[in-house]
């Protein structure tokens, strides 16, 4: 029998080029993705991006038309979803109704063959460890039907870490709970993370969460990822407009670029534009691009149209002549008030054409 002690078997994940269709509809054009062992990595994008069918292809509910799956140097593109050894969440707790939490959770130890089936007394004391780790000890003998949504959730959790899975995989696991408990839940899912070190590969569409809980963030759009990164790579040097505009209330401008400088309404801007664009071209800003400066100087004429409080900064509303309303980050400290005149100054920016 396998020892239940043993560290989880981590392994790093590589996607090699894995496309997916539905019919004639592609859900994923040739997708490479490297998850390191250990690592939180978020698969972060909109609704319909890929990050489902993705996870399934991991998983090994669903088979790529193309590509391949390796579990370190495993080759498990068409390996059955049984002897993957993945542990999954999804967002509707599908616990067994008629199981009290105990049995759900050593559910995928007693459905092993024998021979590899561990004995009665070292599942119990698995159990109890994996419900010491979700905080829910003394919770047993309870039925799914007498506990809120985030403690169903929690179990699930147990239950997929009980098998010791190679890689542990979450698809909105919180999606369908309120924001509170979805708040702790977060803080808590970094906190086991952090103690047991398992590979964990989370499917979020909130940007916010994917930047809280995970390591790094892989940005699918429409079947293709477009970033992978840190959470500082992704935020500080978005590599595509899609991602900075899906991270930050973006702005973007009409520029020019003459001799190699850009130029907004004939003044220069202190960014580089890519060497084979020349002519009008759109420069993205995110909100610390940008910096206030007084009425009638800066690149950007404008009026203050609103001001909210983004933790310890603050978020000005700026709406230029163009109608543009325009987003920018500020110290708190800022003295500003609703209509007043004021210009703004591009301090970085990325540029396209
Ligand atoms: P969401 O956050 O809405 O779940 P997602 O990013 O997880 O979106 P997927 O669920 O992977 O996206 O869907 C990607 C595309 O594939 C969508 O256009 C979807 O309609 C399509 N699709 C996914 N699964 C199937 C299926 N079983 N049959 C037909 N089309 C599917």
């Amino acid at each position: 029998a396998e020892p239940l002690t043993e560290k989880a078997g981590n392994v790093d994940i590589r996607i090699v080029d894995v496309a997916k269709e539905f019919g004639d509809e592609a859900a994923l054009y040739g997708v490479s993705l490297h998850i390191r062992a250990g690592e939180l990595l978020a698969l972060l994008g909109p609704s319909g991006s890929g990050k489902t069918t993705l996870l399934r292809i991991i998983a090994g509910l669903e088979v790529p038309d193309r590509g391949q799956v390796f579990f370190g140097e495993q080759d498990a593109t068409s390996l059955p979803v049984q002897q993957r050894r993945v542990g999954f969440v999804f967002q509707h707790y599908a616990l067994f109704r008629h199981l009290n939490v105990a049995d759900n959770i050593a559910y995928g130890l007693r459905a092993r063959p024998r021979g590899s089936r561990p004995a009665e007394k070292d599942i119990r004391r698995r159990v109890s460890d994996l419900l010491d780790l979700v905080q829910l000890s003394g919770y047993e003998r309870r039925f799914p039907g007498n506990l809120s949504g985030g403690q169903c959730q929690r179990v699930a959790l147990a239950r997929a870490l009980a098998v010791e899975p190679r890689v542990l995989l979450l698809d909105e696991p919180f999606g369908a709970l309120d924001a509170k408990v979805r708040k702790d839940l977060r803080g808590w899912i970094r906190q086991l993370h952090q103690r047991t070190g398992q590979t964990t590969i989370f499917v979020t569409h909130d940007q916010d969460e994917a930047l809280e809980l995970a390591d790094r963030v892989a940005i699918l759009n429409d079947g293709r990822l477009e970033q992978v990164g840190s959470v500082d790579d992704v935020q500080d040097r978005p590599e595509t407009p899609f991602v900075m505009a899906f991270l930050g209330d973006v702005s973007h401008f009409i520029a020019e670029v003459v001799d190699n400088q850009l130029l907004i309404q004939g003044r220069p801007v202190p960014v580089d534009p890519p060497a084979d664009l020349s002519g009008k071209v759109r420069l993205y800003c995110r909100p610390w691009d940008l910096r206030l400066a007084p009425a009638g100087e800066g690149h950007i004429a404008g009026v203050v149209t609103g001001i909210r409080r983004v933790g310890s900064l603050r978020r000005v509303e700026v709406t230029s002549p163009a109608d543009t309303k325009i987003e920018v980050e500020v110290p708190a400290a800022t003295d500003l008030r609703i209509g007043q005149d004021i210009g703004l100054e591009i301090v970085r920016g990325r540029v396209t054409e």
